[in-house]
């Protein structure tokens, strides 16, 4: 869990700039603010060049928690107190799982987005992330792995993401289950999201690039299975790698999009539920990039 951020700077946990040992780099660069990006610059850049937010990093790999300290311009947006703010505001939303609030109390979502956006992180809302995708809203994250996880006590044992993105929703599926696969198919967001995850060293996360439809069949069968685009419908592929009692939920529809939510209930039966409306990026075959 995280700190405060009034913690003094030798204790954990760490900056990023202590892991990488980029603390050489003068003040004013890590200052630096950029315009509109696309996500391989963002990628560049963050490989190169010191970020505009002190990058969170794990404070104990056995806990799997992902902590930060902010500094600088624009703390207050991105700080501890507003990541819990914003979980208060999807709890009343009607979150319950505190499991899931927790997860979305420890992943710093900032750190995801390129820092011209970083100070909308904990406003609840889908925000650009290159190439026409985006990073999806906080609630229908929480919603979503809500429910996955019902009935579930403790942690889900293995989930499968489809859509990485920036991976953002991947590092919240982290803290919930002990092994998260996501698939990627445009591989600039696939290297995006590694960049991204990389100083997080979060050990239970692998991330895959290739198309989603067809899953993992190597890494399943899952007990969970979230998609983060919108088909038509779900792939006979990913309800084949459910394992039996496992949870799948995946945005549904064209324009008029629903939540759906299906069980597999025996080896050949599969019960499913839509849900509320929701609004996702769509589902594409095959790979780009
Ligand atoms: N999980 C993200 C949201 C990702 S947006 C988050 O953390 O907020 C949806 C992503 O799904 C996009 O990056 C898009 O490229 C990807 N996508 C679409 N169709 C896919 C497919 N068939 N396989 C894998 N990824 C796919």
């Amino acid at each position: 869990m995280s700190e405060s951020e009034s913690q003094p700077k030798k204790r954990f946990p760490l900056t990023l700039d202590f892991v990488t040992g980029l603390s050489g780099r003068s003040k004013a660069a890590a200052k630096t603010t950029h315009g509109t990006q696309t996500a391989t610059r963002n990628a560049t850049e963050r490989t190169h060049a010191p970020r505009a937010v002190q990058a969170p990093v794990v404070a104990s790999k056995q806990q799997r928690q992902v902590s930060t300290v902010d500094s600088g311009g624009g703390a207050l947006l991105v700080s501890e107190a507003v990541r819990k703010a914003m979980v208060r505001r999807i709890a009343q939303q009607g979150v319950k799982d505190a499991a899931v609030l927790s997860a979305m109390e420890s992943v710093p979502r900032h750190y995801f987005l390129e820092p011209g956006l970083a100070s909308q992180a904990y406003v609840d809302t889908a925000l650009p992330i290159g190439y026409h995708q985006t990073i999806s809203k906080p609630s229908i994250v929480a919603r979503m792995i809500e429910l996955m996880r019902e009935g579930v006590d403790g942690k889900l044992l293995r989930v499968l993401e489809i859509g990485t993105g920036c991976g953002y929703q991947a590092a919240v599926l982290a803290q919930v289950a002990h092994e998260v696969y996501s698939i990627e198919r445009m591989r600039p967001l696939h290297e995006l999201a590694r960049s991204n995850l990389r100083a997080l060293c979060i050990p239970n996360l692998r991330l895959h690039y290739g198309d989603g439809m067809l899953g993992l069949p190597q890494c399943g069968p899952f007990d969970g299975i979230i998609l983060a685009a919108a088909g038509l419908d779900v792939p006979q592929a990913l309800l084949d790698q459910m394992a039996l009692g496992g949870r799948l939920i995946a945005p549904v529809g064209e324009r008029a999009q629903r939540l759906k939510l299906v069980i597999r209930t025996k080896p050949n039966e599969w019960v499913a539920d839509l849900l509320e409306p929701c609004h996702f990026v769509p589902m594409r075959p095959g790979t780009f990039g």
